[in-house]
């Protein structure tokens, strides 16, 4: 009997060659945004000292093909510059490509990675420390303003301890993230029957809020542990202790 054709291998995606040295985006070809409608120019109070740009969606979202994959990085506590950044980040992640690293100010940094599996490699490892502060780790948005006073959010794998077995399932365990703070990832590892004793995953949580401490399922609660880091008896937010808490009334 002949033997079945194998199917085609399906392409996988490879970057384009020179996407390496691409660091910038592209050149774009000069439009008048104005006359395309893509950018309105509106004033505040009509007042011609606070002109506010209105910016076309879609637009955003093409600007921001080369950013989506991107994370921000802070060094919590510290204002660490680019080279000692550069230097840290290399020895701490260890990665096997390159990643490209901006400093957009205020101690923020864009992390652009040359491959998923290293993106992946440094997700899988948070907590990550350098020197004793804690590495904040955050997904680009198109939103991202790096002021000082921006809120500090980061990613943090969680537990969901006793979890029913039932519900190791991959998509719920997301929606189950989704109900923590933004989700990232999902361990699949910890999803196997033999560990199941907790299941984890990844999200990004606001550091400046009381973070989320228990998950209830059709009327029963599962406790939700945060590795690495403690979450402060206080106040119940994550990145301090509660002798750090400034909530604390002393
Ligand atoms: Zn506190």
């Amino acid at each position: 009997r002949p033997k079945k054709p194998t199917p085609p291998e399906i392409p996988t995606e490879q970057p384009s060659p020179d996407r390496r040295e691409t660091q910038v985006p592209v050149m774009r070809e000069k439009v008048d945004l104005l006359a395309q409608k893509l950018v309105r120019i509106k004033h505040e109070q009509d007042n011609r000292l606070f002109p506010m740009l209105h910016v076309d969606k879609d637009f955003i979202d093409e600007l921001s093909v080369p950013w989506k994959d991107a994370l921000i990085v802070k060094l919590s506590g510290n204002e660490c510059g680019f080279d000692g950044m550069k230097r840290n980040l290399d020895g701490q992640w260890g990665l096997a490509g390159e990643f490209d690293l901006l400093d957009i100010g205020n101690g923020f940094f864009v992390v652009k990675f040359n491959s998923e599996e290293d993106k992946t490699k440094v997700i899988k490892g948070i907590p990550w420390d350098i020197y004793g502060h804690h590495l904040l780790i955050r997904q680009w948005t198109q939103t991202f303003n790096a002021k000082p006073e921006t809120i500090e959010k980061t990613m943090s794998w969680v537990r969901i301890v006793s979890l029913n077995l039932v519900y190791h399932d991959e998509s719920f365990l997301w929606a189950i993230a989704s109900a923590i703070g933004i989700p990232i990832e999902v361990d699949l590892d910890a999803l196997r029957v033999e560990r199941g004793r907790f299941a984890r995953v990844c999200v990004e949580i606001d550091m400046n809020k009381p973070v989320v401490r228990s998950v209830g399922i059709n009327g029963e609660w599962y406790e939700v542990q945060y590795e690495g880091l403690c979450v402060c008896q206080h106040c119940s937010c994550y990145g301090h202790c509660l002798r750090d808490c400034t909530y604390r009334p002393s």
